[in-house]
């Protein structure tokens, strides 16, 4: 499977400028053939090389590679917006967007992403530095850093083109990693039954409560400095709210990681499979008060599902996705469905035949015995192939 990693480059202030001028040299060169390819309705890279090869190695000043790279991003480009107007995403035919989208020329912006293959960028693993191409010359000894697991993935698997983008003044390197999948263990010993809410963002059949209360609480401090520095207009509360919002993603993304992690390895060291309730519409279905509805709102709840269907994967545990209607109101035990069951957001107490549990780790039981009885009936898995680590 492939999983794409993004390691921070760390250019001195030379390199940085050199890079930077290559990126607008690259971009500028690939919008000019992309009006050239829009005149002459050359779309394929062979065609428009013929147009366009020799002005842009004397214009830009481009290498031989460089060159040819401009006009397969300027085709690369076509092909997507092609697709796009074909499905739709710019409306039907003969409306302004579609218009505006078709009618002219494909354009990069300056800091657009550029691709590098291995002709052009190389990687010194062990020293953590690469030897990338620029138009100021090769520039050799780049540090780059990445989290540890990451970086093992990326000596031992990266394959092909690696993108070179600027975000916020930081370079990233962005490179695709085909990494072999564990052989699916295809006679799981039961499933894990994981149920996301709100107080506790994911609850494992085992009794596990992935993170509740204490995160929450900043969850919620975050929401108040958020709205309060959207009440200021001053450009200052602006980039602020900004920075903020960045490092609250950054910090939710970790969690998921975290939390995905969790559920995966205990899984796969207990021979069991995983089910996981269907996360569409899981914001309709959560019926809370006003207070509570900002956090539900708020959780990346298809990216933690997407990280769990993804380490899944990788490890060879079978995933499959259940339908959770009135997973919180059924006894794990008897299964009397009541909402008179739930007498408090925590609590669950059968009518019926008395028990008492966690409401969470109830309904992660449900989850367990449906995702069990979908897998005894075939029905395989349906998760995203989400393949984004990062
Ligand atoms: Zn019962």
């Amino acid at each position: 499977m492939k999983l794409v990693v993004r390691v921070k480059l760390l250019p001195t202030p030379i390199e940085a400028a050199a890079l930077e001028a290559t990126l607008h040299a690259c971009n500028e060169a690939a919008t000019w053939a992309a009006s050239v390819a829009f005149e002459t309705e050359a779309r394929r890279p062979l065609e428009l090389r013929k147009h366009t090869y020799a002005e842009i190695r004397v214009r830009w000043q481009l290498g031989a590679q460089a060159a040819q790279h401009a006009s397969k991003k300027t085709c690369d480009a076509y092909t997507t917006l092609k697709a796009n107007l074909r499905n739709g995403r710019y409306g039907r035919p003969g409306t302004k967007r579609h218009t505006r989208a078709s009618g002219k020329p494909v354009a990069f912006r300056p800091q657009a992403a550029q691709p590098y293959d291995d002709r052009l960028l190389s990687w010194q693993h062990e020293q953590q530095t690469v030897s990338i191409w620029s138009t100021a010359g090769r520039l050799k000894g780049v540090a780059f850093t990445g989290q540890g697991g990451q970086l093992a993935v990326l000596a031992g698997h990266r394959q092909g083109e690696s993108d070179l983008v600027c975000q916020g003044g930081k370079w990233f390197l962005i490179a695709t990693c085909e990494i072999p999948e564990a052989a699916p263990n295809a006679h799981p010993a039961g499933f894990l039954g994981v149920d996301l809410g709100i107080v506790n963002i994911a609850a494992t059949s085992d009794g596990a409560r992935h993170c509740g209360r204490r995160i929450n609480r900043k969850r919620e401090q975050d929401r108040q400095l958020r709205s309060k520095l959207q009440k200021k207009q001053t450009k200052s509360a602006r980039r602020r709210a900004k920075k903020y919002a960045g490092k609250e993603a950054r910090r939710n993304k970790d969690i998921n990681h975290k939390i995905s992690k969790r559920i995966v390895a205990g899984a796969e060291r207990t021979g069991r499979g995983i089910a996981l309730e269907d996360l569409k519409g899981i914001r309709e279905r959560a019926r809370l008060r006003k207070p509570q509805r900002v956090k539900i709102h708020s959780w990346p709840f298809a990216q933690l599902g997407a990280f769990i269907a993804y380490k899944a994967k990788r490890a060879g545990v079978p995933a499959v996705s259940v339908d959770p209607a009135y997973t919180s109101q059924e006894c794990s035990q008897c299964h009397h469905t009541a909402r008179g069951n739930r007498p408090a957001q925590a609590y669950f107490a059968c009518r019926v035949c008395g028990f008492v549990d966690h409401a969470d780790h109830n309904a992660s039981h449900n989850i367990a015995h449906r995702g069990w009885m979908a897998w005894v009936c075939g029905a395989r898995s349906t998760a995203p192939e989400l393949t984004l680590i990062a």
